[in-house]
């Protein structure tokens, strides 16, 4: 997958599993903390430690390290991985949420050009923005996966009638 932002990579001082559901984590860079934690928890970061992003969508646990776990509630903004909101966003550096990429498929637009197009123009910020530390673009496009099996063409008919809505099953307008 594409990738824009770099990070420096210690494995050794890496506490690599989450300590609640004991998945494996993916490191993510300090600078990160710092932009997403709310206040109260920034204050008892500990910036000699590595810290690493748990993406299990069913444990509470954001960021961990060998002494301390964050929880979602945590931090500033809302998980995408851990919260199924459409309002929550995919991408949050140019603020692609659930819903604003299933109505640009709609519409037959591909929010991944728009978003590469960005990431090639060296605007994105997906370390101080993404809870995950890293580029959004492997999140978006999986997303717009999701969207599209649930808009599954039994026929050639259907996929002529492109403005057709493709409500996903998986991703309901209005609950
Ligand atoms: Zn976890």
């Amino acid at each position: 997958m594409e990738s824009c932002c770099q990070m420096p990579v210690n494995e050794s001082s890496i506490m690599t599993n989450c300590p609640v559901c004991h998945l494996k984590g993916k490191r993510v860079p300090l600078i990160t903390l710092k932009s997403l934690l709310k206040p109260t928890s920034l204050e008892t970061i500990n910036h000699e430690e590595c810290y690493a992003f748990c993406s299990n969508p069913s444990c509470e646990v954001v960021y961990f390290s060998h002494s301390k776990t964050f929880s979602k509630d945590m931090l500033k903004v809302r998980v995408y991985q851990k919260d199924e909101g459409l309002d929550v966003p995919v991408c949050y550096c140019f603020n692609w949420t659930r819903e604003r990429i299933i109505e640009a498929m709609q519409d037959n637009e591909r929010p991944t050009d728009h978003i590469r197009e960005q990431v090639q123009a060296g605007r994105c910020g997906c370390e101080v923005n993404n809870p995950q530390g890293s580029c959004c673009l492997g999140n978006v496009a999986a997303f717009m996966k999701t969207v599209n099996t649930n808009h599954t063409p039994n026929t050639n008919e259907c996929f002529f009638h492109k403005k057709k809505k493709a409500t996903p099953s998986t991703y309901r307008l209005h609950d």
